[in-house]
């Protein structure tokens, strides 16, 4: 049963955010949302990104923001911080990914056969474990669409993931809440199986796994658009939408620690 966020008690050891449809409002990190992220900060609340993104995006959040460590393409490689060095964590062993990257491209190749429009997405390129079908942010193909390249690259043997952009797949080996339970015992040295000192907030299906992982999820207000396609329900909503439900969030947790 999912309740409003007033009804989430801390206390709160960090906060793992989701980054398109979370963090960004309309495809941009607005000014405000950057400031209540700095804040929290301050107010000694780490912040984990958590992304489906390319692992060249989470490199540039660990070089540029204060973000303790990054989670990128749904789980696939996770940087963590080693001094000044960055230290970077594979969903599988490295020395498979050749050919797992050859088998996907393969895969990739059938479906954009088989599902008119469906394109690589532009930051494929860019990415090392996984890749993603285009969906929804520089293409358009209706849910159905999309949830047939999910169905045939799961039947292919890869684990596939619709977030609000893009259909994620990789290996069928990890995905963010396994990235995030790595996280947890290498960086906040906790037990991985207790994530209830920390709180998520995400968006969309690829977040599923940590609304069911985590027993203080949080979906922001836009969430509600998957929410019948959602596995997993967060236990907990804002009452508004994107940048602005993170803001809410961050509020929240800030009157947590204040008392
Ligand atoms: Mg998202």
């Amino acid at each position: 049963m999912t309740r409003p966020l007033s009804e989430l008690h801390g206390p709160v050891r960090a906060l793992f955010s989701d980054v398109d449809g979370t963090m960004t409002t309309g495809d941009r990190i607005e000014a405000s949302t950057y400031e209540a992220l700095e804040r929290l900060g301050e107010a000694g609340i780490p912040l984990i990104m958590v992304t489906g993104r390319p692992a060249g995006f989470a490199h540039a959040f660990m070089k540029m923001t204060p973000v303790l460590a990054t989670v990128s393409e749904n789980g696939g490689v996770t940087f963590i911080r080693e001094g000044r060095k960055l230290h970077k964590l594979y969903g599988v062993p490295a020395a498979s990914l050749p050919e797992w990257r050859r088998r996907m491209h393969e895969v990739a190749v059938d479906v954009m056969s088989r599902v008119p429009g469906a394109r690589l997405s532009s930051d494929s390129k860019y990415r090392e474990v996984d890749l993603a079908i285009d969906w929804n942010e520089e293409c358009s193909l209706t849910r159905e669409e999309a949830e047939t390249c999910v169905h045939l690259i799961n039947k292919a043997g890869f684990l596939a993931s619709r977030s609000s952009i893009h259909v994620n797949f990789g290996p069928p080996h990890f995905d963010k809440l396994s990235a995030c339970m790595t996280v947890v015992r290498q960086v906040l040295g906790s037990d991985a199986n207790d994530l209830s000192p920390y709180v998520f907030v995400g968006d969309a299906l690829n977040d599923a796994p940590m609304f069911r992982g985590f027993p203080n999820s949080v979906g922001v207000a836009n969430v509600k658009h998957w929410w019948d396609e959602l596995s997993h329900k967060p236990a907990y909503l804002t009452e508004r939408a994107e940048g602005a439900g993170l803001r809410e969030t961050i509020a929240h947790l800030m009157t947590l620690t204040a008392r």
